[in-house]
């Protein structure tokens, strides 16, 4: 519980210092704001396969259980549940015209399973279950960073105050703290099963990745379309 804490409150304090960035560059044009999406895409991307669902194979192949049929299985069963959820909260919400306040769902949405697949990792690797976790910890402090500047500087540019804006930039990190010790507890009473969590964690961050990050970019103007029926 306590490194998953630790990761998670790291990963916050990212996510506010990035927000800050709205006092420094208030008016970010677009292609600073579509390389902030693609650093945030690249690395949480990374973190998926290194992070998550190398240790969940190599784990599987420790275990002596055959990894790959059932990392797959679990790799999609994480994507599905992020999709669906996503799908169930965009028909509650609709899908926001404005730049500022879609990014501020879609990033604190996300940083829930974002969050319990960070917890999951950190407390596998604190319980010596897999490799370190620092790599992983290190690339998600630099994602958030870009996402906290991506919710804080199109509020501001949307007319909300420069520190408005830099509260609901850091809020948005919060929902980690919370998925996070959700994380660890399930690593905690799940370990027989620990290898095809961290699988379908790293799904479930995958999925955040193509059904949300890329989408944004595309939506700047930027990156490639992806199909509907992928999201
Ligand atoms: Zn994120």
């Amino acid at each position: 519980m306590i490194p998953a804490l630790t990761a998670s409150l790291a990963t916050w304090g990212a996510t506010a210092v990035g927000a800050a960035l709205v006092f420094v560059l208030p008016r970010l044009p677009v292609r600073g704001m579509a390389a902030l999406l693609g650093i945030a895409a690249v690395l949480m991307g990374w973190a998926a396969i290194a992070g998550l669902l190398w240790p969940a194979l190599t784990g599987a192949r420790e275990a002596g259980v055959p990894g790959l049929a059932g990392a797959v299985a679990a790799v999609a069963a994480g994507a599905w549940a992020v999709s669906a959820i996503r799908r169930r909260l965009a028909a509650v919400t609709g899908h926001g015209p404005v730049l500022g306040r879609q990014m501020a769902l879609v990033m604190t949405l996300h940083h829930v399973p974002e969050g319990m697949a960070l917890g999951l990792a950190v407390a596998a690797a604190s319980q010596g279950e897999t490799g370190s976790a620092a790599a992983l910890v290190l690339a998600m402090v630099v994602h958030n960073a870009a996402e906290g500047a991506l919710v804080s500087i199109p509020l501001r540019r949307e007319g909300m105050s420069r520190g408005r804006a830099w509260m609901v930039g850091q809020g948005s990190g919060v929902a980690e703290v919370a998925g996070a010790l959700l994380g660890a507890a399930a690593a905690g009473f799940a370990a027989a099963v620990l290898p095809w969590a961290l699988a379908a964690a790293g799904g479930a961050m995958l999925a955040v990745v193509v059904g949300d990050l890329l989408p944004e970019l595309r939506a700047l103007g930027w990156g490639v379309r992806i199909p509907a029926a992928l999201r």
